[in-house]
C-alpha cells in the first residue's frame, strides 16, 4: 500500500475531491467485478464508476462491504459514482433506481450521480426494452425531468454531486437554463480518435468536469464500436512510438494524453497488473511533439465507440450526423 502513486483530484461544486484516474467497472463480469475493485483498493484506486445498468453493482458493494470491514478504506477515503439507467428517468423512478443503486452498492449516499444518457426508455419493464420487432421502446420524458429529480436527490444528501452523461452543449444549456444546482460533471468518450473539442470547451468554461470514458478505444465492447478506419489506439505505432521513448506502456500514454488536458479517466481493467500500469501516469510527462502527434490521430473527426445506435430516431440522441454510421458504429463527422 505504501508504494500506491498518491493520485492528484479535481474539486467539484459540493467542495468534494475526485481522483482523476477511477476505475471503469463496464463489461467487468461478475466473478471478476468484485476481486478487480479490491484489488484496485490494494493498489491505490479511490475512484469508482458504476452504474444501474452494468449489472454488477452488488458485486462492486461486497467489494466495498469487505474492504470497509478489513480496515483497508474508509466510506469517506472513496469517491463512487454511479448513473440514472434509461428506463428511471421520471421523477418517481430516479428515486426508486437510486434506492436500488444505493442498496446494491451498500451505501447511504453517491459521491456523484449522474444521468447516463439524455434518451428515456419505456418505463416499468424490462431494462433495455425491445420491441417485438427489435426496436427500442422509447418514453417522452424529458431529461430537464430527470434533472429536477436529481436537484432532490443532492438536497436528500444521497449525492454529493450530481451530473449528466453524454450530453451534448444544447442540453447542458436547456439543463443549465432551468437549474438552481451546478452542472458537476458530463461524463462522455473521449479518446485520441473523440476529442469532442466542441464540447469540451463549453465544460470548461462553464465549470463542467470532464469524465472520459472509454480511455483506451474499448475494444472490448460486445457491439458496435469503432471500425478498421481506427485500429485499437493501443496498437497504433505513433502510440507506441511515444511510449518507447517514455518507458511507458502505450495505455500509459493515452491515459496521460487526456490527464494533460484537465480531464478525469476512468479505465476499465479486471487485471491487477493493467490495475497498477494505469495508476502510473505521474512521474512523466508528454512533450509538445508527443501531443501534438496524439492530437492528429483523431484525423479531424469523432469516432465514437459508443453510438446508440438502436436510438437514432430519438428526439434527445446527443450525437450529430445521424444516419453516417459506418459498419460496427463508428460515426464520422
Ligand atoms: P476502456 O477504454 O477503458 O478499455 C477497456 C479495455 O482495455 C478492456 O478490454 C481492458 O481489458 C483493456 N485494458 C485496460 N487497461 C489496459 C492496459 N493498460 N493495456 C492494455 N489494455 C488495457 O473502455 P470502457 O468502454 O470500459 O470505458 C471505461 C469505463 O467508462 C467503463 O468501464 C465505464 O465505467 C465507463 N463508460 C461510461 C459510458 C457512459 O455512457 N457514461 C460508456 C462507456 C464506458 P482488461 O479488463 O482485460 O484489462
Amino acid at each position: 500500500m505504501s508504494s500506491a502513486p498518491k493520485i492528484p483530484t479535481v474539486q467539484l461544486p459540493s467542495g468534494a475531491r475526485m481522483p482523476v484516474v477511477g476505475l471503469g467497472t463496464w463489461k467487468s463480469k461478475p466473478g471478476e467485478v468484485k476481486q478487480a475493485v479490491k484489488d484496485a483498493i490494494d493498489v491505490g484506486y479511490r475512484h469508482f464508476d458504476c452504474a444501474f445498468i452494468y449489472q454488477n453493482e452488488n458485486e462492486i458493494g461486497e467489494a466495498f462491504a469487505e474492504k470497509f470491514k478489513e480496515g483497508v478504506v474508509k466510506r469517506e477515503d472513496l469517491f463512487i459514482c454511479s448513473k440514472v439507467w434509461n428506463t428511471f428517468h421520471s421523477k418517481e423512478a430516479v428515486k426508486r433506481g437510486l434506492a436500488e443503486t444505493l442498496k446494491s452498492l451498500q451505501l447511504d449516499y453517491l459521491d456523484l450521480y449522474i444521468i447516463h444518457w439524455p434518451m428515456g426508455y419505456l418505463e416499468g419493464g424490462d431494462i433495455v426494452p425491445w420491441d417485438k420487432d427489435g426496436k427500442m421502446q422509447h418514453s417522452d420524458i424529458d431529461y430537464v425531468e430527470t434533472w429536477q429529480a436529481l436537484e432532490e436527490v443532492q438536497k436528500s444528501g444521497k449525492a454529493r454531486d450530481i451530473g449528466v452523461s453524454n450530453f451534448n452543449v444544447e442540453q447542458l444549456k436547456r439543463i443549465q437554463a432551468i437549474s438552481s444546482l451546478p452542472i458537476a460533471v458530463n461524463q462522455i468518450e473521449v479518446h485520441v480518435y473523440n476529442q469532442n473539442k466542441e464540447l469540451i470547451q463549453y465544460c470548461k468554461q462553464h465549470n463542467i468536469t470532464i469524465v472520459g470514458y472509454s480511455p483506451l478505444g474499448s475494444f472490448d465492447r460486445p457491439d458496435d464500436g469503432l471500425t478498421s478506419d481506427y485500429p485499437p489506439p493501443l496498437e497504433d505505432s505513433s502510440v507506441k512510438g511515444i511510449a518507447e521513448k517514455h518507458k511507458k506502456q502505450p495505455g500509459q500514454i493515452l491515459l496521460k494524453y487526456l490527464l494533460q488536458q484537465g480531464y478525469v479517466v476512468i479505465p476499465k481493467s479486471v487485471r491487477k497488473e493493467r490495475l497498477q500500469a494505469n495508476l502510473q501516469l505521474f512521474d512523466f510527462e508528454l512533450d509538445a511533439a508527443d501531443q501534438q502527434a496524439l492530437t492528429q490521430l483523431c484525423k479531424g473527426g469523432h469516432a465514437r465507440a459508443c453510438t446508440m445506435n438502436q436510438d437514432w430516431n430519438h428526439k434527445h440522441h446527443p450525437f450529430p450526423n445521424q444516419g453516417k454510421i459506418r459498419a460496427r458504429g463508428a460515426v464520422i463527422q
